[in-house]
């Protein structure tokens, strides 16, 4: 499975899992197709890896954590990251390449899915160096006498890590760097559609750095009984996920009978709180972009509008223009900044969710379909449905398209309702004149992140995690680091 390179610029991945230490097919030889979503051309494959490869990955995470120095050695894991950085900033072209043959996401807005990521790793390798491990916490009176205390952070062992298609060299990174800084050993199961920015980092970890075997695997598969068997597995004591809700609730119900920690980063359905007094002009083109650039198959999307009904016409044309005259088109062409749907599958999904909007009221304003000069590709028009009933489905489920809904409100009270009214609450955003009013409204948003006019509340200094059904714990800042910590409170003789 050596490099192929087609006219188009995309660029086929290595294909193979890593465990133990040695790059690997599985035993009966199978593997799976990728598909380059620009073009629906299959461009390579990847090892279709099985349960009883994942056992064996757990297996060798397992022993690499408890008979190595890899825990304990924080110096060492500091060299292996920086090596792994500098390894990974050489391989900053292929990398992107093999992101956007898979994503089919546009080459134009990769930065904050290969450079920010790359940056992330030298980050985590200072941030674990210099982290305090032992707390005094002082004297404390106890019934038998004065007792001092340490806080020791300990790594929590072995950390399966399962990632998704969207942003999938990002999150295999964030994911993985800041529990092997920790002190873990990690089995990463990449996603389906996007095995090898997976298999890409297995390759680069064995044959660029000096991470010791079995420290870091990765086991790509097209099942996913092979992600199930992760999650169950009684070796493994810690899963860090991200995905979708329904499959995060599976995550999670597998842990249970050993009570692994989860750590878990779900879908969310955020709103957009668009305040009378907001500048409309400057809001709401952001919105439209925020929903086509990664062709609306980002979590965080705040992908219901609630206009003040004063505006509400005035705000949806401004929405309308914005989104006719998005870029969208072959990913590989500078300046496109909306490329394919990942697979017909997904496309198929958000062009279902559209129709079920319509016929539940909805006004159709915009798109609502395939565009019709881009016949070849999992390409959908941006879309905007206004008059959209709160409670409908397209309103309720997560559609991971270039598809916003619009929904007018009469009072503050309301908008915050129609906000609330979600089993998610990843993010969510507030467009003021007045920040102070804005500042007043996020507060009354139940979900986990907020940006004020368009100001970014994501950044690996901050934590970033969802309420409700939109996760479980923190990724990012010093919170995301100690998720991968465990603490041990020693009583020590004054
Ligand atoms: P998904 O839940 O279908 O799959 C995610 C991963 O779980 C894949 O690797 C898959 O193989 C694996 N998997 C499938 N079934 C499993 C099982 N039973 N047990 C264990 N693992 C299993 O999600 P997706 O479609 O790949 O990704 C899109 C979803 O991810 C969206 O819901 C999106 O909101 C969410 N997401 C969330 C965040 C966040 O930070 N909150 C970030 C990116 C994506």
């Amino acid at each position: 499975m050596g490099d192929t390179t087609l006219e188009t610029g995309v660029l086929a991945g290595d294909g193979r899992m890593l465990i133990g230490g040695e790059l690997q097919g599985t035993a009966s030889g199978a593997v799976f197709d990728v598909v380059h979503p620009a073009n629906e051309q299959v461009v390579g494959q990847a090892v279709d890896g099985t349960v009883d490869d994942m056992a064996r990955a757990v297996e060798a995470a397992r022993r690499a954590f408890d008979g190595t120095d890899w825990s304990r050695d924080v110096e060492f894991r500091h060299h292996c990251l920086s090596q792994l950085h500098a390894a990974l900033e050489n391989n900053t072209e292929r990398l992107r390449r093999i992101l956007v043959t898979e994503v089919g996401c546009p080459v134009t807005v990769t930065g904050s899915q290969i450079e920010s990521p790359i940056e992330e790793v030298r980050h985590w390798a200072a941030y674990g160096r210099d982290f305090d491990y032992v707390v005094h916490t002082g004297l404390h009176d106890t019934p038998m006498g004065p007792a001092r205390r340490q806080l020791h952070y300990e790594p929590v062992g072995v950390v399966g890590a399962i990632t998704p298609w969207n942003v999938p060299f990002y999150l295999n990174i964030a994911e993985t760097m800041p529990a092997l800084m920790a002190g873990n050993t990690v089995v990463l199961k990449p996603a389906q559609l996007t095995p090898w920015s997976g298999t890409e980092l297995g390759r680069i970890v064995a044959e660029e750095t000096d991470i010791p075997a079995g420290v870091f695997n990765v086991v790509s598969s097209n099942a996913n009984d092979v992600g199930a068997a992760l999650s169950a597995d009684p070796c493994v004591d810690m899963i860090t996920f991200t995905g979708s809700t329904a499959t995060g609730r599976a995550v999670l119900a597998a842990g249970a009978p050993t009570v692994k920690k989860t750590l878990l980063e779900l879908g969310g359905k955020s709103a957009h709180v668009v305040l009378e007094d907001a500048d409309f002009t400057s809001a709401l083109p952001i919105a439209a972009m925020m929903a086509c650039v990664m062709s609306g198959q980002s979590c965080v999307l705040p992908s219901r509008i609630l206009l003040p009904r004063s505006r509400y016409d005035e705000g949806l044309e401004i929405l309308k223009v914005s989104m006719e005259n998005f870029p969208i088109g072959d990913p590989w062409t500078p300046g496109i900044m909306q490329g394919p749907q990942i697979s017909e599958q997904q496309r198929q999904k958000v062009l279902e969710l559209i129709r079920s909007g319509i016929e539940s009221g909805a006004r159709l304003i915009t798109g609502g379909g395939i565009p019709e000069n881009l016949p070849v590709g999992y390409y959908t028009e941006p879309t905007l449905l206004a008059d959209v009933d709160p409670d409908s489905r397209v309103a309720q489920e997560e559609i991971f398209g270039p598809v916003l809904t619009v929904t007018p409100y009469d009072t503050e009270d309301e908008a915050i309702e129609i906000a609330n009214n979600t089993i998610y609450g990843l993010s969510g955003e507030v467009s003021s004149a007045d920040v102070d009013r804005a500042l007043a409204v996020a507060k009354r948003i139940r979900t986990g992140n907020v940006s004020i006019n368009a100001k970014s509340h994501f950044g690996i200094n901050s934590p970033f995690g969802g309420t409700g059904q939109s996760g479980l714990g923190y990724r990012n800042g010093a919170e995301g680091y100690r998720e991968y910590l465990s603490i041990k409170t020693i009583g020590l003789p004054e």
